[in-house]
């Protein structure tokens, strides 16, 4: 009988797949899953449509807590991991709680970029990763009309469609840094800009943001080199960056996401990293990538646990499938359409 204790830090696409696939692989094991955020599982892909009312809340979830229960896998929401003792095997909560484990898997996934230049602006941006987020867009869209999108990563480009649908009038400062996890080409860029005017949405020139402001209406003016727009939403979408703060004094090692080797193993005994969080080696390439996109993050989750469980299966991604976006390279499961 396996009575060993499994963690899984992370209820996204790539932890639930790991917690249902440890289910699954070692029925007498006992999994825990922690979450920051509350509920079940649901994946972020799906938000958009929840903003647009295209699907409930209910509708958006995969898993209800009641799913993890049925399948005996403890689910911890609403819960901060804010550090990690890899030594002593435990995990520790924002409640100073200690959770011992045999066997870790890290699925963090990503939280929204905010460029530099724009961090002291942070307050004034809305931004759209989790499902608090996409509720403050619903509560905000209500007495909205003029919303600017500033960035232009593949979740606004999508996101954009959903707010011409809402009858909402759209301005896109497009970024050097758009498309992201694309690369960005001039040929590209070109297209996208005359795609989103086609739509009736109002692209601005391409140019470095000056000053936000917030007017005495309450809407917000944001001043580039070229234009002043007013608007009552700005939302910032430049992708997202691994959530591994907290892994900071672990004595993992981190570049932009957590170091794994090609069977997602971080050199800690029993300890593992997948999905948007993991930066992984490639054996051909040598070098290590990083994975974004939902099919990624699952198809990793499973691997993550596989091995943990004493599997040897490589996260296998054809080295031609590997691009560079700026200076990271990346494989993507991502699809889109505008
Ligand atoms: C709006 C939007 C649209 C998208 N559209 C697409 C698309 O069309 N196609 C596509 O392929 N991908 C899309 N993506 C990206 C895709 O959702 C991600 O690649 C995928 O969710 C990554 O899964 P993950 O499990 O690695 O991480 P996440 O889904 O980010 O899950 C991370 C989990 O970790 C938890 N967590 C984080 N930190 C802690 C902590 N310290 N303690 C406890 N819990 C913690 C979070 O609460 C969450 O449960 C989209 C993402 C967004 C936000």
């Amino acid at each position: 009988m396996d009575e060993r204790h499994f963690v899984v830090i992370g209820n996204g696409p790539g932890g639930s797949q790991a917690a249902l696939t440890l289910r699954r692989e070692s029925p007498e094991s006992r999994i825990t899953v922690i979450s920051k955020e509350r509920g079940g599982f649901y994946p972020p892909h799906r938000i958009p449509e929840l903003i647009s009312g295209v699907i409930s809340e209910e509708d958006l979830f995969v898993f209800s807590p009641g799913s993890f229960k049925e399948r005996n896998i403890k689910l911890r929401s609403g819960q901060e991991v804010v550090d990690l003792d890899l030594r002593n095997q435990q995990v520790i909560l924002e409640h100073k709680e200690k959770i011992p484990f045999d066997g870790l898997i890290i699925a963090v996934g990503g939280k929204p970029r905010i460029p530099e230049y724009l961090a002291v602006f942070s307050d004034l941006l809305m931004t759209l990763k989790t499902l608090q987020n996409a509720k403050d867009w619903v509560a905000k869209l209500s007495s909205a009309q003029k919303v600017l999108i500033v960035g232009g990563d593949l979740t606004s480009l999508a996101f954009s469609k959903i707010l011409l649908s809402m009858q909402k009038q759209v301005y896109f400062l497009l970024s050097e840094e758009a498309f992201w996890p694309i690369r960005c080409t001039p040929a590209l860029f070109e297209e996208v800009s005359l795609a989103l005017s086609r739509k009736g949405i109002l692209v601005l020139t391409p140019s470095q943001i000056r000053s936000l402001s917030v007017l005495p209406d309450k809407s917000i003016e944001l001043r580039t080199d070229h234009d002043t727009v007013c608007a009552d939403i700005i939302g910032a979408f430049f992708g997202l960056v691994p959530d591994i703060r907290f892994t900071a004094r672990s004595g993992l090692k981190i570049d932009r996401g957590i170091l794994v080797d090609e069977y997602l193993f971080t050199g800690f005994q029993g300890v593992y990293a997948a999905g948007d969080c993991a930066q992984i080696y490639h054996p051909q390439i040598q070098d290590y990538w990083v994975s974004i996109g939902h099919d990624n993050a699952v198809a990793l989750g499973r691997i993550a646990a596989m091995n943990l469980l004493g599997s040897r299966v490589m996260a296998n991604v054809s080295k031609e499938s590997i691009f560079e976006v700026q200076d990271i390279k990346v494989n993507t499961s991502w699809w889109t359409e505008f």
